[in-house]
């Protein structure tokens, strides 16, 4: 049997990999296909495909977007991107400054709460253009301003709480359109996590192509469920670890293992909306 994991996050978002160290794990693990999805990023994308290459496994350009249908925040997948695509570079640049600018915000907040943190100690950590809460957790844990990165959340960083900052976001609809210009498909992240079932029938309206019925956090009801809810709109169904490497107590990739089938009717759906595109040119 061949398997995939087809959601992963390196130090080009908010995981703690190199995109060497994921694909020489994945490989370990014996993966025969990765996709990498960081956080309004695909800079990590030419690095994992050159580590992929070198041990003969399968690699899938992707991003995680951060986008919102209905006041709901939702996480579009694209795969299968153009990662040179320059609608896409554009977009997703606007987006990163939106979260760099967030940094400087949640310090403040922070700082306004008497706890000293420097956004700039922040992104001499997080090291990315695409910077985010886990960043400030880990500053603040380095800094010894928190005893661990779950009470930073709980005190500061999550929703609700005094340094949160919501985020600047695209619409999905406005995501899909853009990972579909771009060459990709695009899929609705972790479903069960958010539980936004209601935005789905909109979604796929918009033209979204899967979604992602394994996640490490979906139970086996979940994913049944989403394996449903995939066959009724006839939509691709993908899965992924959404490791971030040592953000977590243990990595997570390994945890979820998509057959890959699944890789294989997403390359075919790719190459009839390749040739669908091309006849409309
Ligand atoms: P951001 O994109 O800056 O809003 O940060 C979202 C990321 O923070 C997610 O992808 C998770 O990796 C992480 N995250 C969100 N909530 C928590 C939490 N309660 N504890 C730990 N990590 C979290
Ligand atoms: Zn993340
Ligand atoms: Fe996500
Ligand atoms: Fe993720």
């Amino acid at each position: 049997m061949k398997f995939a994991d087809l959601h992963l996050h390196t130090q080009f978002s908010d995981g703690t990999f190199t995109p060497e160290e994921l694909v020489g794990r994945a490989d370990k693990l014996g993966f025969a296909a990765i996709a990498l999805t960081d956080h309004d990023s695909v800079e990590g994308c030419a690095r994992a495909a050159a580590a992929c290459a070198a041990v003969q496994m399968e690699f899938i350009p992707g991003a995680e977007l951060t986008a919102e249908h209905d006041d709901t925040e939702v996480h579009i997948l694209g795969y299968f991107l153009d990662t040179q695509n320059k609608v896409l570079l554009d977009r997703i640049g606007k987006f990163q400054a939106v979260r760099q600018n967030r940094i400087y915000e949640m310090c403040a907040a922070l700082n306004k709460l008497g706890i000293p943190l420097k956004a700039e100690s922040v992104f001499a950590l997080a090291n990315c253009k695409s910077p985010g809460r886990p960043h400030v957790a880990r500053a603040l844990v380095k800094e010894k301003l928190i005893g661990n990165l779950d009470e930073a959340f709980e005190k500061y960083l999550k929703k609700g709480r005094p340094a949160w900052v919501p985020k600047n976001k695209m619409s999905a609809l406005e995501g899909i359109e853009l990972i579909h210009q771009a060459g990709g498909l695009a899929v609705m992240a972790h479903p069960g996590l958010n539980r936004t079932d209601d935005i789905i029938p909109g979604l796929v309206k918009a033209g979204l192509d899967g979604i992602e019925c394994f996640h490490t956090k979906h139970s086996t009801v979940m994913s049944e469920r989403y394996l449903e809810i995939a066959e009724k709109y006839d939509l691709l169904v993908t899965g992924g670890s959404d490791c971030h490497g040592f953000s977590k107590k243990q990595p997570l990739i390994g945890t979820v293992k998509l057959p890959y089938e699944h890789v294989e009717k997403m390359k075919a759906a790719k190459k009839i909306a390749d040739e669908r595109r091309a006849a409309a040119k």
